[in-house]
């Protein structure tokens, strides 16, 4: 007797889960919006590197600071929508401490995410999971990756 009931319940519960997690990331991303972490100029940078989203008008500026293997200091300065900021700051939030190799491996499973190649499970992207829904908003892509963009670009041109 109970089964109809259970059944009828179970698709409301996933989807007030899913509505759950939805806000909870909005709100992660709004967050780093209007506080962005790790946001300034570093002093004696040893990669600055500054790149545009025409589509969306994002500007970020990424400076790394290396110490040996170890990326010791991330700042960032910038502007644009809330995706491309949030997204800049949560890196930089990341990938404080980070190897090259740790941080290179967070490049490549946040862009698969992003892409929808990797989906929402992924739990060792922690926070950044919060912008897993742009892989469902291609026009919103360059956005979210910008800042990343640049990180793969420091990351080869160090040497
Ligand atoms: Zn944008």
């Amino acid at each position: 007797m109970s089964a109809p009931d259970d059944q009828a319940r179970v698709p409301n519960a996933q989807d007030a889960r899913r509505a759950n997690i939805a806000a909870l990331y909005q709100e992660l991303i709004l967050d780093h919006y209007r506080r962005p972490r790790n946001r300034g100029n570093l002093e004696h940078p040893d990669i600055s590197l500054r790149k545009k989203n025409p589509l969306c008008g994002d500007v970020i500026d990424l400076q790394l600071q290396f110490d040996g293997d170890t990326l010791r200091d991330v700042r960032f300065t910038g502007e644009g929508c809330a995706i491309s900021q949030a997204s800049a700051s949560m890196l930089t939030q990341r990938l404080k401490g980070r190897t090259r190799a740790e941080a290179a491996e967070i490049l490549d499973r946040f862009t698969r995410m992003v892409h929808g190649e990797e989906g929402a499970a992924d739990e060792s992207l922690g926070d950044l999971r919060a912008l897993s829904g742009v892989a469902r908003l291609p026009v919103r892509h360059p956005c979210a990756l910008l800042a990343w963009d640049i990180l793969a670009e420091a990351l080869v041109s160090r040497p």
